[in-house]
């Protein structure tokens, strides 16, 4: 009814795209309530996947990551003193990452350089000997420019903690084997097979001497740089290309978890949060285009509702409807918007922060990415509502998402007669740092659905904490430290 009115009321040419603007809104609604129940939902996919193996769609992966850095890394300085030097790797997302760090020393100081290179496209889809000759002929060109001010004692082999962000069923800390790719990556003969020794085997064919130590997911690897420097830690959330939670759970509250329980207690847990899917996610047509026309149809559900890969993605596709149904860009339609992926999320935000009043830059962005020569006023502002309803309803569900954990960990809700716990979660990734609407309404929604708890939850923006965590951790299973230990 509401919708009728609305379209009687628009004025005609516009009539028809306002009513699918409406009609978005509608379906991509996220109140208060619906957050409660997918936040809910969350929770138990929680307890499902860490009963049995494939209880859920949540694959709660186990870590093997049971002792954080903390108190941990105070004796690792004291036992590796002045000869913690480790390399890092990350790859996971748009950019490939290689980084050293000299742990130790003076005050524990943390000396780090690094080096980031875009991954060629055709990488992505390319084969398993293909993608980590690259990366190893990467790193072994960062490892030659190893200067005076990093030390390694004579006659000791570098090692490595590898940041590799895929769902991977980890067999040790330091090895695991890849269950799927996400996130545009789909290379078919690298499925169940260890990363770390396809890894290890690249190295040697490139004569890169060098151990891997720790094998860990992004979120694991900003859990852990996280708890280095805030005790308060207690989960870690990605929101970049794609996106993923960690945090830290009571190992006996691990049904599946078959090993000793670990000294700590504790476990780390990959939730592998993409994955989750529940019938309170508000989907439309929309999704389901993108879903059906991505590299994994029926996967990374919430993911392609959240993440920086797909959000500039879901704009494209609803204005191709747009421009079917409503002749919005005129009598044709403009080739460039058939394009996949065109519409990137940066694009999105920079038109979604456009505060020039004739909104220039959503003008520029059209011309320049769809050709669309002359967009009025009222085009313009339809395209910012469009990401507008995009990129609120991603920030709402990831809040919902967090909250999901803090219910899980039993800290969403004021407890009887005790203190309020501080928890710190630990965020990453280019969607939160850059996109600025975003991350406010993320936040805003977190105060929204926690009420009086928002004041001792505090989300702390980790800057490429998954390097140095996946250092750290590299640096507190060194061969050498355990051998020193003895
Ligand atoms: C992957 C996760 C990763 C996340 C963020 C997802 O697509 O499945 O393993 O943590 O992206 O990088
Ligand atoms: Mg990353």
């Amino acid at each position: 009814v509401l919708l009728v009115r609305r379209r009687m009321r628009s004025s005609g040419k516009w009539a028809v795209a306002e009513a699918i603007l409406r009609e978005l809104e509608e379906k991509c609604a996220t109140p208060t309530a619906k957050l409660r129940r997918v936040a809910d939902a969350m929770m138990v996919e929680m307890h499902a996947g860490l009963a049995i193996e494939g209880g859920s769609k949540l694959k709660m992966l186990i870590s093997y990551v049971d002792n954080l850095p903390t108190g941990v890394m105070v004796k690792v300085f004291e036992v590796l003193n002045e000869k913690g030097l480790f390399y890092a790797l990350d790859l996971g997302g748009t950019n490939f990452r290689v980084m050293r760090v000299q742990l130790g020393g003076k005050d524990n100081a943390i000396k780090q350089e690094f080096d980031e290179v875009s991954i060629p496209p055709q990488l992505m889809t390319s084969s398993c000997n293909e993608l980590f000759d690259f990366i190893a002929e990467a790193l072994a060109k960062f490892v030659a420019t190893e200067g005076d001010d990093f030390h390694l004692p004579p006659g000791r082999q570098r090692e490595l903690g590898f940041t590799f962000s895929f769902p991977v069923r980890q067999l040790s800390l330091a090895s695991g084997t890849l269950i799927n790719w996400t996130k545009g990556f789909l290379i078919e003969d690298a499925i169940g097979l260890d990363v770390v020794g396809e890894l290890t085997k690249a190295m040697e064919r490139v004569g890169l001497d060098m151990r891997v130590t720790a094998l860990v997911n992004d979120t694991v690897g900003t859990l852990a740089g996280g708890r280095y420097s805030n005790a308060d830690v207690v989960a870690a959330v990605i929101l970049g290309t794609g996106t993923n939670a960690a945090y830290v759970e009571r190992a006996h509250a691990i049904p599946k978890w078959q090993g000793l329980l670990p000294k700590s207690g504790e476990m780390v847990i990959n939730m592998e949060w993409g994955n989750f899917r529940s019938s309170h996610l508000p989907l439309t047509v929309y999704d389901y285009t993108l879903d059906a026309e991505s590299l994994n149809p029926g996967d990374q559900i919430f993911e392609k509702l959240i993440s920086g890969m797909y959000l500039g993605e879901i704009v494209r596709i609803v204005l191709c409807t747009m421009a079917e149904k409503a002749s919005f860009f005129g009598d044709t339609i403009p080739p460039k918007l058939s394009i996949p992926f065109i519409l990137r999320t940066p694009d999105m935000s920079a038109m979604h922060h456009d505060t020039s009043p004739d909104l220039k830059v959503v003008g520029r962005k059209l011309k320049d990415i769809l050709e669309v020569p002359n967009s009025c006023l009222t085009m313009r502002k339809i395209v910012v509502a469009i990401c507008d309803i995009v990129a609120t309803r991603g920030a709402r569900l990831s809040a919902a998402g967090i909250v999901g954990i803090l219910t899980k960990l039993e800290r969403d809700a004021p407890k009887e007669g005790e203190k309020q716990q501080r928890s710190v979660i630990a965020l990453d990734g280019g969607l939160f740092e850059h996109y600025t609407k975003f991350r406010e309404c993320m936040k805003a929604t977190l105060d929204e659905l926690l009420g009086e708890v928002s004041n001792s939850v505090v989300i702390e923006h980790s800057n490429d904490g998954s390097g140095i965590g996946a250092a750290l951790l590299a640096a507190s299973h060194s061969q050498y430290l355990e051998v020193e230990e003895e």
